[in-house]
Protein backbone atom coordinates (compact mmCIF):
# COMPACT_ATOMS: atom_id res chain seq x y z
CA UNK A 1 0.00 0.00 0.00
CA UNK A 2 1.85 3.07 -1.24
CA UNK A 3 0.33 6.53 0.52
CA UNK A 4 2.01 9.82 0.81
CA UNK A 5 2.86 11.51 4.65
CA UNK A 6 3.72 15.05 5.24
CA UNK A 7 7.01 15.12 6.04
CA UNK A 8 6.96 18.06 8.48
CA UNK A 9 4.83 21.46 8.49
CA UNK A 10 5.38 23.83 5.65
CA UNK A 11 5.78 27.22 5.59
CA UNK A 12 6.32 29.62 2.27
CA UNK A 13 5.69 27.92 -0.61
CA UNK A 14 5.44 23.76 -0.06
CA UNK A 15 7.55 21.62 -2.37
CA UNK A 16 7.72 17.57 -3.57
CA UNK A 17 10.11 16.98 -0.38
CA UNK A 18 7.63 18.34 2.14
CA UNK A 19 5.78 14.83 1.22
CA UNK A 20 6.91 11.45 1.52
CA UNK A 21 6.18 8.12 -0.51
CA UNK A 22 5.89 4.99 1.60
CA UNK A 23 4.36 1.91 1.94
CA UNK A 24 2.55 -0.24 5.02
CA UNK A 25 0.61 -3.33 4.23
CA UNK A 26 -3.20 -3.31 4.29
CA UNK A 27 -5.40 -5.99 5.16
CA UNK A 28 -7.17 -7.73 1.87
CA UNK A 29 -10.48 -8.09 4.11
CA UNK A 30 -11.58 -6.26 7.19
CA UNK A 31 -11.30 -8.54 10.67
CA UNK A 32 -14.95 -9.70 11.30
CA UNK A 33 -16.90 -7.64 13.64
CA UNK A 34 -15.39 -4.62 12.16
CA UNK A 35 -17.73 -1.64 10.83
CA UNK A 36 -15.22 0.13 8.68
CA UNK A 37 -14.81 -0.12 4.81
CA UNK A 38 -11.70 -0.99 3.18
CA UNK A 39 -11.73 1.30 -0.16
CA UNK A 40 -9.23 1.02 -3.35
CA UNK A 41 -8.57 4.50 -4.43
CA UNK A 42 -8.94 5.04 -7.82
CA UNK A 43 -8.82 9.01 -8.18
CA UNK A 44 -6.80 11.58 -5.69
CA UNK A 45 -7.70 15.55 -6.15
CA UNK A 46 -5.17 18.47 -5.83
CA UNK A 47 -6.95 21.12 -4.18
CA UNK A 48 -5.30 24.57 -3.00
CA UNK A 49 -6.64 24.21 0.42
CA UNK A 50 -4.44 21.27 1.04
CA UNK A 51 -1.89 23.94 1.52
CA UNK A 52 -3.17 25.60 4.67
CA UNK A 53 -3.41 21.51 6.48
CA UNK A 54 0.39 21.62 5.54
CA UNK A 55 0.75 24.47 8.03
CA UNK A 56 0.94 24.50 11.62
CA UNK A 57 -2.70 24.58 13.49
CA UNK A 58 -4.06 28.42 13.49
CA UNK A 59 -6.87 28.91 14.99
CA UNK A 60 -8.30 31.11 12.35
CA UNK A 61 -8.48 28.05 9.85
CA UNK A 62 -11.46 26.41 8.83
CA UNK A 63 -9.76 22.57 8.22
CA UNK A 64 -7.52 20.92 10.52
CA UNK A 65 -3.58 20.76 10.16
CA UNK A 66 -2.25 17.85 8.54
CA UNK A 67 -0.53 15.77 11.52
CA UNK A 68 3.32 15.59 9.95
CA UNK A 69 4.14 11.59 10.01
CA UNK A 70 0.15 11.11 8.71
CA UNK A 71 -1.27 10.27 5.35
CA UNK A 72 -2.31 13.11 3.65
CA UNK A 73 -5.74 13.57 3.18
CA UNK A 74 -7.84 15.04 0.63
CA UNK A 75 -10.96 14.59 -2.10
CA UNK A 76 -11.05 11.11 -4.05
CA UNK A 77 -12.99 8.69 -6.04
CA UNK A 78 -12.76 4.72 -4.26
CA UNK A 79 -14.33 1.74 -4.62
CA UNK A 80 -15.19 0.08 -1.80
CA UNK A 81 -13.89 -3.41 -1.48
CA UNK A 82 -14.72 -4.91 1.82
CA UNK A 83 -17.17 -3.12 4.32
CA UNK A 84 -18.47 -4.12 7.80
CA UNK A 85 -21.07 -0.89 7.21
CA UNK A 86 -24.69 -2.09 6.24
CA UNK A 87 -25.08 1.47 4.12
CA UNK A 88 -22.55 0.59 1.90
CA UNK A 89 -21.66 -2.95 0.18
CA UNK A 90 -18.26 -4.51 -1.76
CA UNK A 91 -18.50 -3.17 -5.44
CA UNK A 92 -19.98 1.11 -4.62
CA UNK A 93 -17.85 3.49 -5.86
CA UNK A 94 -18.15 6.38 -3.39
CA UNK A 95 -16.48 9.80 -3.91
CA UNK A 96 -15.36 12.17 -1.16
CA UNK A 97 -12.58 12.20 1.92
CA UNK A 98 -9.56 9.60 1.56
CA UNK A 99 -6.32 9.12 2.45
CA UNK A 100 -3.40 9.78 -0.20
CA UNK A 101 -2.75 5.80 -0.58
CA UNK A 102 -3.77 2.97 -2.66
CA UNK A 103 -6.10 1.47 0.01
CA UNK A 104 -7.76 3.23 2.88
CA UNK A 105 -9.60 1.85 6.19
CA UNK A 106 -12.29 4.50 6.74
CA UNK A 107 -13.51 4.16 10.29
CA UNK A 108 -16.50 6.68 9.96
CA UNK A 109 -17.94 7.56 6.48
CA UNK A 110 -19.73 10.62 6.87
CA UNK A 111 -17.38 12.19 4.33
CA UNK A 112 -18.09 9.65 1.32
CA UNK A 113 -21.15 10.15 -1.10
CA UNK A 114 -22.08 6.72 -2.99
CA UNK A 115 -21.83 7.91 -6.54
CA UNK A 116 -25.22 7.84 -8.14
CA UNK A 117 -24.15 8.55 -12.63
CA UNK A 118 -21.52 5.79 -13.17
CA UNK A 119 -21.46 6.42 -16.90
CA UNK A 120 -19.96 10.25 -16.44
CA UNK A 121 -15.86 9.78 -15.79
CA UNK A 122 -15.43 8.78 -12.42
CA UNK A 123 -12.84 11.48 -12.12
CA UNK A 124 -15.33 13.91 -12.55
CA UNK A 125 -16.71 13.66 -9.23
CA UNK A 126 -13.15 15.50 -7.63
CA UNK A 127 -14.15 18.55 -9.46
CA UNK A 128 -16.93 19.28 -12.11
CA UNK A 129 -19.38 16.95 -9.60
CA UNK A 130 -17.46 17.29 -6.60
CA UNK A 131 -16.28 19.87 -4.28
CA UNK A 132 -14.99 21.94 -7.27
CA UNK A 133 -17.99 22.18 -8.82
CA UNK A 134 -20.46 22.87 -6.19
CA UNK A 135 -18.24 25.51 -5.36
CA UNK A 136 -18.65 27.45 -8.93
CA UNK A 137 -22.37 26.44 -8.47
CA UNK A 138 -22.66 28.50 -5.19
CA UNK A 139 -20.15 31.13 -5.80
CA UNK A 140 -21.68 32.50 -8.93
CA UNK A 141 -25.52 31.96 -9.11
CA UNK A 142 -25.86 32.33 -4.71
CA UNK A 143 -22.93 34.77 -3.85
CA UNK A 144 -22.65 37.21 -6.82
CA UNK A 145 -26.40 37.28 -7.76
CA UNK A 146 -25.55 37.72 -11.50
CA UNK A 147 -28.09 39.23 -14.17
CA UNK A 148 -28.42 38.84 -17.71
CA UNK A 149 -25.94 40.64 -19.55
CA UNK A 150 -23.63 41.71 -16.94
CA UNK A 151 -19.66 42.06 -17.40
CA UNK A 152 -18.07 39.18 -15.36
CA UNK A 153 -14.50 38.51 -14.95
CA UNK A 154 -13.00 35.21 -13.24
CA UNK A 155 -9.79 35.10 -12.20
CA UNK A 156 -7.36 31.56 -12.00
CA UNK A 157 -10.01 30.97 -14.85
CA UNK A 158 -8.87 27.70 -16.24
CA UNK A 159 -8.71 26.26 -13.23
CA UNK A 160 -11.51 23.36 -11.68
CA UNK A 161 -13.52 26.06 -10.09
CA UNK A 162 -12.87 28.74 -12.55
CA UNK A 163 -13.71 26.96 -16.15
CA UNK A 164 -17.24 26.39 -14.48
CA UNK A 165 -17.70 29.65 -13.45
CA UNK A 166 -17.11 31.27 -16.70
CA UNK A 167 -19.30 28.93 -18.45
CA UNK A 168 -22.17 29.45 -15.86
CA UNK A 169 -21.80 32.97 -16.41
CA UNK A 170 -22.12 32.15 -20.33
CA UNK A 171 -24.95 30.24 -19.72
CA UNK A 172 -26.37 32.96 -17.75
CA UNK A 173 -26.25 35.37 -20.86
CA UNK A 174 -23.27 37.49 -19.44
CA UNK A 175 -20.25 38.80 -20.91
CA UNK A 176 -16.94 37.11 -19.51
CA UNK A 177 -13.70 37.82 -19.16
CA UNK A 178 -11.11 35.19 -17.76
CA UNK A 179 -7.40 35.52 -16.79
CA UNK A 180 -4.56 33.00 -16.63
CA UNK A 181 -1.05 32.60 -16.29
CA UNK A 182 0.10 31.14 -19.89
CA UNK A 183 -0.03 31.75 -23.61
CA UNK A 184 -1.79 27.48 -23.50
CA UNK A 185 -4.52 28.68 -20.92
CA UNK A 186 -5.73 32.08 -22.90
CA UNK A 187 -6.07 30.23 -25.66
CA UNK A 188 -8.19 27.48 -23.90
CA UNK A 189 -10.72 30.04 -22.56
CA UNK A 190 -10.94 31.36 -25.42
CA UNK A 191 -11.47 28.41 -27.85
CA UNK A 192 -12.58 26.02 -25.77
CA UNK A 193 -14.35 27.37 -23.08
CA UNK A 194 -16.55 30.27 -24.70
CA UNK A 195 -14.95 32.74 -22.59
CA UNK A 196 -15.47 36.05 -24.50
CA UNK A 197 -12.20 37.23 -23.96
CA UNK A 198 -9.24 36.41 -21.66
CA UNK A 199 -5.32 37.51 -20.76
CA UNK A 200 -2.09 36.47 -19.65
CA UNK A 201 -1.49 38.28 -16.37
CA UNK A 202 2.30 36.94 -16.15
CA UNK A 203 2.53 39.30 -19.29
CA UNK A 204 0.51 42.14 -18.77
CA UNK A 205 2.58 45.23 -17.07
CA UNK A 206 -0.45 47.31 -15.69
CA UNK A 207 -2.92 45.15 -14.51
CA UNK A 208 -5.06 48.43 -14.59
CA UNK A 209 -4.50 49.25 -18.08
CA UNK A 210 -5.51 45.40 -19.17
CA UNK A 211 -8.94 45.11 -17.11
CA UNK A 212 -9.86 48.55 -18.75
CA UNK A 213 -9.18 47.41 -22.28
CA UNK A 214 -11.03 44.04 -21.64
CA UNK A 215 -13.84 46.64 -19.69
CA UNK A 216 -14.27 49.85 -20.85
CA UNK A 217 -17.59 50.00 -19.05
CA UNK A 218 -16.48 48.46 -16.16
CA UNK A 219 -17.13 45.18 -14.03
CA UNK A 220 -20.53 44.56 -12.78
CA UNK A 221 -18.71 40.53 -10.90
CA UNK A 222 -15.53 39.56 -9.93
CA UNK A 223 -15.10 35.81 -8.67
CA UNK A 224 -11.77 35.83 -6.61
CA UNK A 225 -9.61 33.22 -6.73
CA UNK A 226 -5.95 34.92 -6.55
CA UNK A 227 -6.12 38.31 -4.14
CA UNK A 228 -3.18 40.42 -3.92
CA UNK A 229 -1.98 42.74 -7.04
CA UNK A 230 -5.00 41.93 -8.99
CA UNK A 231 -7.89 42.50 -6.83
CA UNK A 232 -6.08 45.74 -6.01
CA UNK A 233 -6.25 46.62 -9.86
CA UNK A 234 -10.24 45.22 -10.02
CA UNK A 235 -11.46 47.27 -6.91
CA UNK A 236 -10.55 50.41 -9.68
CA UNK A 237 -12.49 48.67 -12.20
CA UNK A 238 -15.95 47.37 -11.00
CA UNK A 239 -19.19 49.31 -11.62
CA UNK A 240 -21.21 50.90 -8.79
CA UNK A 241 -23.03 48.25 -7.18
CA UNK A 242 -20.35 45.40 -8.38
CA UNK A 243 -19.93 42.28 -6.04
CA UNK A 244 -17.08 40.50 -5.51
CA UNK A 245 -17.40 36.86 -4.44
CA UNK A 246 -13.69 35.91 -2.36
CA UNK A 247 -13.32 32.57 -2.91
CA UNK A 248 -9.78 32.05 -2.68
CA UNK A 249 -6.74 33.83 -2.36
CA UNK A 250 -4.07 31.88 -4.05
CA UNK A 251 -0.90 34.19 -4.31
CA UNK A 252 -1.15 34.67 -0.73
CA UNK A 253 -1.16 31.42 0.53
CA UNK A 254 2.38 30.88 0.41
CA UNK A 255 3.43 34.29 1.29
CA UNK A 256 4.88 34.66 5.08
CA UNK A 257 3.89 38.70 4.87
CA UNK A 258 0.45 39.23 3.16
CA UNK A 259 0.23 42.00 0.48
CA UNK A 260 -1.63 44.76 1.41
CA UNK A 261 -4.46 45.75 -0.50
CA UNK A 262 -4.59 49.55 -1.10
CA UNK A 263 -7.79 50.77 -3.17
CA UNK A 264 -10.41 50.31 -0.20
CA UNK A 265 -11.69 53.68 -1.32
CA UNK A 266 -13.06 51.92 -4.18
CA UNK A 267 -15.48 50.14 -1.78
CA UNK A 268 -17.38 53.18 -0.45
CA UNK A 269 -17.12 55.22 -3.68
CA UNK A 270 -18.54 52.27 -5.35
CA UNK A 271 -20.90 50.60 -3.04
CA UNK A 272 -19.06 47.20 -3.55
CA UNK A 273 -20.32 44.36 -2.09
CA UNK A 274 -17.67 42.42 -1.25
CA UNK A 275 -18.40 38.38 0.24
CA UNK A 276 -16.07 35.73 1.09
CA UNK A 277 -17.53 32.23 1.30
CA UNK A 278 -16.88 28.65 1.83
CA UNK A 279 -18.45 25.61 0.47
CA UNK A 280 -18.77 23.52 3.51
CA UNK A 281 -21.44 25.76 4.57
CA UNK A 282 -23.49 25.31 1.29
CA UNK A 283 -23.22 21.16 1.25
CA UNK A 284 -27.14 21.29 1.29
CA UNK A 285 -27.38 22.92 -2.17
CA UNK A 286 -25.43 19.43 -3.63
CA UNK A 287 -28.35 17.68 -4.76
CA UNK A 288 -29.88 20.53 -6.64
CA UNK A 289 -26.17 21.08 -8.10
CA UNK A 290 -25.43 17.50 -9.18
CA UNK A 291 -29.33 17.81 -11.42
CA UNK A 292 -28.66 20.63 -12.80
CA UNK A 293 -24.67 20.22 -13.87
CA UNK A 294 -25.52 16.47 -15.43
CA UNK A 295 -28.09 18.22 -17.12
CA UNK A 296 -25.95 20.42 -18.67
CA UNK A 297 -22.94 17.92 -19.44
CA UNK A 298 -25.36 15.53 -21.23
CA UNK A 299 -26.80 18.36 -23.54
CA UNK A 300 -23.17 19.43 -24.02
CA UNK A 301 -23.78 22.99 -22.01
CA UNK A 302 -20.27 23.22 -20.30
CA UNK A 303 -16.69 21.77 -21.74
CA UNK A 304 -14.78 20.16 -18.83
CA UNK A 305 -10.94 20.35 -18.35
CA UNK A 306 -9.21 17.96 -16.63
CA UNK A 307 -5.49 17.45 -16.01
CA UNK A 308 -3.93 13.78 -15.02
CA UNK A 309 -1.38 12.15 -13.71
CA UNK A 310 -0.74 8.72 -13.36
CA UNK A 311 0.74 7.44 -10.13
CA UNK A 312 0.71 8.18 -6.83
CA UNK A 313 4.34 8.77 -7.04
CA UNK A 314 3.36 11.93 -8.73
CA UNK A 315 0.55 13.42 -6.37
CA UNK A 316 2.93 15.59 -4.08
CA UNK A 317 4.63 17.17 -7.51
CA UNK A 318 0.83 17.67 -8.80
CA UNK A 319 -0.19 19.31 -5.53
CA UNK A 320 2.87 21.77 -5.60
CA UNK A 321 2.36 22.35 -9.39
CA UNK A 322 -1.22 24.26 -8.49
CA UNK A 323 0.96 26.94 -6.57
CA UNK A 324 3.08 27.74 -10.23
CA UNK A 325 -0.24 26.99 -12.74
CA UNK A 326 1.45 23.81 -14.11
CA UNK A 327 -2.38 22.18 -14.42
CA UNK A 328 -4.02 23.13 -17.01
CA UNK A 329 -7.42 22.14 -15.58
CA UNK A 330 -8.72 20.53 -12.83
CA UNK A 331 -5.92 18.57 -11.23
CA UNK A 332 -6.02 14.62 -10.71
CA UNK A 333 -4.33 11.67 -9.83
CA UNK A 334 -5.01 8.27 -11.31
CA UNK A 335 -4.02 5.72 -8.61
CA UNK A 336 -5.53 2.84 -10.26
CA UNK A 337 -8.46 1.72 -12.70
CA UNK A 338 -11.41 0.05 -11.52
P1 LIG B 1 -6.98 25.72 -9.91
O1 LIG B 1 -7.36 24.51 -10.66
O2 LIG B 1 -7.40 27.05 -10.44
O3 LIG B 1 -5.40 25.71 -9.67
C1 LIG B 1 -4.78 26.78 -9.09
C2 LIG B 1 -4.39 27.84 -10.15
O4 LIG B 1 -4.15 29.07 -9.50
C3 LIG B 1 -3.09 27.53 -10.85
O5 LIG B 1 -3.22 26.66 -11.94
C4 LIG B 1 -2.62 28.92 -11.28
O6 LIG B 1 -3.14 29.20 -12.56
C5 LIG B 1 -3.30 29.85 -10.27
N1 LIG B 1 -2.28 30.48 -9.42
C6 LIG B 1 -1.36 29.87 -8.65
N2 LIG B 1 -0.59 30.79 -8.02
C7 LIG B 1 -1.03 32.00 -8.44
C8 LIG B 1 -0.63 33.33 -8.17
N3 LIG B 1 0.39 33.61 -7.34
N4 LIG B 1 -1.30 34.35 -8.76
C9 LIG B 1 -2.32 34.08 -9.61
N5 LIG B 1 -2.75 32.84 -9.91
C10 LIG B 1 -2.11 31.81 -9.33
O7 LIG B 1 -7.54 25.62 -8.45
P2 LIG B 1 -9.08 25.59 -8.01
O8 LIG B 1 -9.94 25.95 -9.15
O9 LIG B 1 -9.32 24.33 -7.30
O10 LIG B 1 -9.15 26.77 -6.94
C11 LIG B 1 -9.23 28.14 -7.37
C12 LIG B 1 -9.37 29.03 -6.14
O11 LIG B 1 -10.58 28.71 -5.47
C13 LIG B 1 -8.25 28.85 -5.11
O12 LIG B 1 -7.95 30.11 -4.56
C14 LIG B 1 -8.87 27.96 -4.06
O13 LIG B 1 -8.27 28.11 -2.80
C15 LIG B 1 -10.31 28.45 -4.10
N6 LIG B 1 -11.30 27.49 -3.62
C16 LIG B 1 -12.16 27.93 -2.65
C17 LIG B 1 -13.17 27.15 -2.20
C18 LIG B 1 -14.13 27.69 -1.20
O14 LIG B 1 -14.91 26.92 -0.62
N7 LIG B 1 -14.14 28.99 -0.95
C19 LIG B 1 -13.32 25.75 -2.66
C20 LIG B 1 -12.41 25.40 -3.75
C21 LIG B 1 -11.42 26.25 -4.17
P3 LIG B 1 -2.46 30.31 -13.52
O15 LIG B 1 -1.61 29.57 -14.51
O16 LIG B 1 -3.63 30.97 -14.12
O17 LIG B 1 -1.62 31.21 -12.65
Amino acid sequence: NKRILLKSYVTGFPSEDDMILTSATVPAKLPPGYTALLLKNLFLSCDPYMRSRMSKPVATSYRASYEPGSVIVGYGVSKVIDSGNPDFKVGDLVWGITGWEEYTVVESPQGLSKIKYTDIPLSYYTGILGMPGLTAYVGFNHICSPKTGETVYVSAASGAVGQLVGQFAKLLGCYVVGSAGSKEKVDLLKNKLGFDDAFNYKEEKDLDAALKRCFPDGIDIYFENVGGKMLDAVLLNMKVYGRIAVCGLISQYNLTQKEGIYNIMAILQKRLRIQGFIEPDHKHLYPEFLETIIGYIREGKVTYVEDIVEGIEKAPLALVGLFTGQNVGKQVVLVAHE
